[in-house]
């Protein structure tokens, strides 16, 4: 039995990169395809919203000059393209999904309604949500919260590089120790950085937990949908 009935996956644009610096590693690509795969064939419904930082941000075009809306265009056409990458992966690891846009673009994807959301999981397809938001100033973080709350998610599930939220960042800190499970409360009282602030703040008002692991180690995702606590849960 898996730990969770309907998920929402968050996975940053940038881990989709590797160890290329920039764009998308199908090595890394497949893995999260097969894991995802693995997770699927639990019954689990699965949403998908994916990041654009390994392609393009917003606020880097801005520091660079670039008007602020643009560019977040610009990072949400690059989230479309890590979506429809995931997809085609997906596709050929033998798991049946479907892209929604927040933008209207067809036939690239379906223009996001929760309902079609609830339809495609409820059918067997893994839904990607692409175009974070579909507004400018937002993050994924945000875009994931939003969705996960819309699809009724039990849980948030944010893969990173780091096996959990941490005292301090470990990777700048020897002595950082790991948080088992940590409130929302705490998260703003220590001004931990799990995600952005609107993307903490929409998840605890409207009661959706996070629970924060290491997507690049094969098999984690699995893990967590088995119940093995090898991350931290964000809680109220
Ligand atoms: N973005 C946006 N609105 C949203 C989500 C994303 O404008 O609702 C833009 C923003 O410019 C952001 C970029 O898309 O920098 C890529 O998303 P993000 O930085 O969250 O990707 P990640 O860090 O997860 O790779």
């Amino acid at each position: 039995m898996a730990r969770f009935k309907r998920i929402l996956l968050k996975l940053s644009g940038e881990s989709l990169q590797g160890e290329q610096g920039y764009g998308i590693d199908v090595n890394r690509l497949n893995d999260y395809a097969r894991q995802i795969k693995e997770v699927h064939d639990m019954g689990v419904q699965i949403g998908i919203v994916i990041g654009g930082g390994n392609i393009f941000r917003g606020l880097k075009g801005a520091g660079e000059g670039m008007d602020r809306v643009k560019g977040d265009q610009m990072g949400m056409l690059a989230t479309v393209i890590n979506s429809l990458a995931l997809s085609s992966a997906l596709s050929t690891a033998g798991c049946p999904n479907r892209v929604l846009t927040a933008i209207r673009m067809e036939p690239i994807g379906e223009f996001f309604t929760k309902w079609k959301a609830i339809d495609a999981m409820e059918n067997g397809e893994v839904a990607i949500f692409s175009c974070g938001t579909g507004s400018p100033y937002f993050t994924t973080d945000t875009g994931s919260s939003l969705r996960g709350i819309e699809i009724e998610a039990d849980v948030m599930l944010k893969g990173t590089r780091v096996d959990g939220v941490y005292t301090a960042d470990p990777e700048k800190d020897p002595t950082a120790t790991k948080f088992e499970e940590i409130t929302f409360d705490e998260i703003y009282n220590r001004n931990l950085k799990v995600m952005d602030l609107t993307a903490t703040t929409m998840c605890k008002t409207n009661h959706l937990p996070i629970y924060v692991f290491n997507m690049d180690v094969y098999g984690n995702l699995k893990k967590v949908m088995e119940g093995q606590n090898i991350g931290t849960l964000v809680h109220e």
